[in-house]
């Protein structure tokens, strides 16, 4: 008896881990399906930009989580991916609110990785961050015209879902880490120009180490 009670409570573990939290994550609204399917998988999605005021509602406003095995997903992935890697824009990366979905899903030119895949991530999460920072140009494709240098963490952890249902975390630096932080900044309504200006009030040093395009943050800056 006590062993079928520990074999059960083992199995519930594990389930837990495959499929986090799923009974939260809720599926899109009537409106959002509207917008998804308003054409079919061969055309992108229209990019929001900050210079239309109803656009840049969406884009400084916080997403939310949506169910890995909603069946409108994976038409939406393939039309965000459209919009990420077209000519016009040449993307590294886009988050659902810069195709006017308030979502948590995002894709990410792998360049860490053979081959450097774009790749899907439903519900990311930044779960660790290093002290240690890099420098970098960045620009948005919801910013005309702009490019910044930003400083972010050389190196973090993500959890995420998959559209398969996985849940996955890993370790990832250097300029994809860039990306994936760029990434999740939009869906919680943060665009890289707020970075710039949070970063020109706080002090940074060089580290002596890793050469001149890190730095290391001498205060606790805990809003990334
Ligand atoms: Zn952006």
């Amino acid at each position: 008896m006590l062993r079928i009670l520990l074999l059960l409570v083992s199995f519930q573990a594990a389930a837990q881990t495959a499929f986090p939290k799923l009974e939260n994550k809720s599926r899109f609204t009537a409106e959002e399906k509207a917008l998804i399917l308003r054409a079919d998988t061969s055309r992108m999605m229209r990019v929001t930009l900050t210079t239309n005021p109803q656009d840049f509602k969406i884009l400084t406003t916080v997403s939310e989580d949506i169910a890995f095995d909603d069946p409108l997903l994976p038409l939406l992935a393939r039309r965000m991916y459209l919009s990420v890697t077209d000519t016009s824009t040449n993307g590294v990366g886009i988050a659902a609110p810069q195709v006017g979905i308030n979502r948590n899903l995002i894709w990410v030119k792998r360049f860490d990785k053979t081959g450097e895949p774009f790749e899907f991530y439903v519900n990311p999460k930044i779960s660790w961050k290093s002290e240690l920072l890099q420098l970098g140009a960045e620009g948005c494709l919801s910013i005309p015209d702009t490019r910044s240098d930003v400083i972010r963490s050389y190196a973090i952890q993500i959890s995420y879902n998959t559209l398969e249902g996985g849940y996955f975390s890993e370790v990832i630096e250097g300029f994809t880490a860039v990306i994936f932080q760029h990434e999740i900044d939009h869906l919680y309504g943060i665009l890289f120009p707020q970075r710039v200006d949070d970063q020109n009030t706080q002090e940074f040093r060089k580290s002596e180490e890793k050469g001149k395009r890190l730095l290391y943050n001498k205060r606790n800056n805990k809003r990334m």
